[in-house]
């Protein structure tokens, strides 16, 4: 093997981790391999390094398994390896990493492979994928069928009936012990529950759709079949895995159906950075990892940090060095600073917005772009006063994690067209789209479904269907829209144009704001654009949707500086100079909504660790004095008092530099006196609300 010029800037353990089982007699002998080490520390990066020396070496890139936490990661990983390869590969490098095409997450290669084996494995090719909503709707369908809702009206809720048979699913753990474990509170539905999912299950297959569950049961149940496992494990010489801390059991199980003996298998991860197992993630599938094979798989650790300066990491190691269990040991890092984090504490979320802003504003007068700079929170709402905040002061933004672009129900209406006509027994899109005929309503949708579900051509059935009472022209139209999608089936995207041109009289029916929602579907055909078919479009939209934008677009702003808003969870694996981190106060991390367990509250732990150390140079935790419950409490909507979040007790302070922002610099005047009685004003009357 030659010595390549991108091995020598690895370290030494990095460099083991890439060369392992590499060598001059190729690359086909290499054991499993665990690369285990802390945030910033280049597991991602020696992952797409061994990528790279693997092709180099010359493992066909076709052969290579690549999975990732999300689609985003995936293709910013072959950027990487192409970058990595183009010194010693030249012009080839970017063929070679097009041809990396089995890059993605989990459920996308799942939904591949099934698309793929579906004759085998007795699945109709045109199944449609479910996101959580339809899930939950199609749950609610067979709940109200069963006749739960209307008896037993202190029945689960449809989304929480969904996460427990989920949970069930992703953990492999038998309802009884999930319902004990994490839903005390309704185990006394066990019966109708089991009912319930029983039903669920068999109206997914009779209607052939799938729920982002199943495409990895399915996965699981294909490569339990001896000779299929062996014919889509041969399909891969080299299976790598980043973020494995956050996969769950099936997820495991499927990898080690793939790779029995774990040859050519690698697996990366941070136990302490665990955050999903509200999702059913294990670390367990980490640590247990080594022992999973015979011999043992070899494991590399790493102990430097590249990210984050000194005082950032010391910090981050503080905070995460409280946690009762952890494996990787702290980081060390080279990069001096003598700026510590800081924690500010501001009156409200609103002097909290003011505050990131202004301070988000002077970052880039000294040169730092808006893209180089990311504001972090525990959930979704919580950026509510920032967005109104950056969007009266222009500043352009893009929100990870937050609600979705396809979340709209007019781009729902569009998609719920191209799904029914791609799978016409799929009852959620159906209903959906049949009730947008005036004078169709639910009772009628059921009928209209149940006899064309009864005929092999569905389609061509409902061509036959009378008309509806008082639906006219609108039938008819609604046919001929049917008809066309129908006979185009692969004239794509021609599909897309031909859905709206019929939806668009029903939007300025329905909707005030129909212009507005008209260039959302513009929109929409565009990013259809970029799809080879209606198959893939639908598919990879449903699992990893575009994110909202300031403009309420649905593809970021590609040349354009933007602010990085994030949830933490979606914020993984990333990282960025300037890092925000707002309401870092008990009640929001940890958060209140869970059980607080001793188990969820080290979730929540970590989840600070994960935001902390995403940042490079310049790390801010806000506390505002109080914050905006959002209604989650019985009471409604209200204000309460906050205070500085459990995981950063007295003896961390230290770590950081504490400042009240804004920072009164005038004497004690009049002024002063006068805010301090204006905010006790404030805090009386709350108390007595
Ligand atoms: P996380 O746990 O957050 O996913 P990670 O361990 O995957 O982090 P990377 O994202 O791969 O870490 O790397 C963190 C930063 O360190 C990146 O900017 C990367 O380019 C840099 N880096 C990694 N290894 C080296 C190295 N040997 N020399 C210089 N920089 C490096
Ligand atoms: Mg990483």
């Amino acid at each position: 093997m030659t010595a390549t010029a991108y091995l020598e800037k690895l370290n030494d353990q990095q460099r083991m981790a890439v060369e392992h089982g590499v060598g001059p007699a190729g690359c086909g002998s290499a054991g499993p391999l665990l690369i285990i080490a802390g945030a910033g520390s280049g597991k991602t990066n020696t992952l797409a390094h061994r990528v790279a020396h693997l092709i180099v070496n010359g493992a066909d890139p076709r052969r290579i398994l690549l999975m990732t936490f999300s689609r985003r990661a995936a293709s910013e990983m072959s950027r990487r390896v192409e970058r990595i390869c183009r010194n010693v590969l030249g012009a080839n490098a970017a063929l070679m990493t097009d041809a990396l095409s089995w890059a993605g997450t989990f459920h996308g290669i799942g939904a591949r492979l099934l698309r793929m084996y579906a004759e085998q494995i007795g699945l109709n090719v045109d199944f449609t994928i479910h996101d959580r909503e339809d899930s939950a709707d199609l749950m609610n369908l067979v709940r109200h069928e069963l006749g739960f809702s209307k008896t037993e009206s202190r029945f689960p809720t449809k989304g929480t009936c969904l996460s427990i048979y989920s949970r069930t699913v992703n953990s492999e753990t038998p309802l009884n012990e999930v319902l004990r474990n994490w839903y005390p509170w309704v185990s006394g539905w066990e019966e109708q529950l089991r009912e319930l999912f029983a039903g669920y299950v068999e109206a997914k297959q009779a209607q052939n759709v799938l729920d982002y569950d199943d495409l990895l049961l399915y996965w699981a149940q294909m490569v339990g079949d001896p000779d299929l496992a062996e014919d889509i494990g041969n399909r891969f010489d080299h299976v790598l895995v980043d973020e494995y801390q956050d996969t769950n059991k099936l997820q495991s199980s499927v990898l080690m159906a793939l790779k029995p003996g774990g040859r050519g298998l690698t697996v990366v991860g941070d136990d302490a950075q665990s955050i999903y197992s509200f999702r059913a993630a294990t670390v367990r599938n980490i640590l247990d990892f080594p022992r999973q094979f015979t011999p043992q798989a070899d494991i590399v650790t790493l102990d430097r940090n590249y990210r984050s300066t000194q005082p950032i990491l010391a910090a981050a190691n503080a905070v995460i060095d409280l946690a009762r269990e952890r494996f990787t040991k702290n980081l060390w890092t080279e990069r001096e600073s003598a700026e510590r984090p800081k924690l500010l504490t501001v009156k409200d979320e609103n002097d909290q917005a003011n505050c990131i802003v202004d301070q988000v504003l002077a970052n880039r007068e000294v040169g730092m772009t808006l893209k180089q700079q990311a504001v972090l929170f525990r959930t979704s709402s919580h950026s509510g006063p920032l967005e109104v905040e950056l969007t009266r002061r222009n500043i352009p933004f893009v929100k990870f994690g937050g609600l979705k672009f396809l979340d709209a129900a007019h781009v729902k209406d569009m998609l719920a067209v191209l799904r029914f006509a791609q799978n016409p027994l799929d009852r959620v899109a159906g209903f959906r789209l049949l009730q947008m005929l005036p004078g169709v309503g639910p009772q009628t949708a059921g009928r209209i479904l149940d006899t064309i579900a009864a005929d092999p051509e569905p389609l061509v059935a409902l061509a036959e269907v009378p008309p509806p009472p008082r639906t006219g022209e609108d039938w008819t139209a609604f046919i001929a829209l049917m008809a066309g999608l129908r006979r185009s089936g692969g004239d794509w995207p021609s599909d897309l144009a031909q859905a709206r041109t019929w939806y668009e009289p029903h939007l300025e029916r329905v909707h005030e704001d129909a212009e507005t929602r008209k260039a959302d579907l513009l929109q929409l055909e565009q990013i259809a654009s970029g799809y080879p078919s209606r198959e893939r479009f639908l598919t990879e939209l449903t699992l990893d949707p575009p994110d909202a934008t300031s403009d309420q677009a649905g593809v970021p702003l590609l040349d354009e500086d933007y602010l990085i808003l994030s949830t933490i969870h979606s914020a993984k694996g990333q990282e960025w100079r300037a890092v925000f981190m707002l309401n870092v106060v008990d009640g929001c991390i940890p958060s209140d909504l869970g059980v607080g367990t001793t188990h969820e509250i080290e979730e929540e732990r970590r989840l600070l660790y994960v935001g902390m150390t995403r940042a490079r140079d310049s790390l801010t935790l806000l506390t505002p004095q109080r914050f905006f419950t959002g209604g989650q409490h019985a009471q409604g909507d209200r204000h309460v008092y906050a205070s500085r979040t459990r995981f950063i007790p007295a003896t961390l302070l230290q770590f950081f530099e504490t400042a009240t922002w804004p920072i009164v610099a005038h004497a004690a005047g009049e002024r002063s006196a006068r805010q301090i009685r204006i905010d006790v004003g404030a805090r009386m009357r709350s108390m007595w609300k």
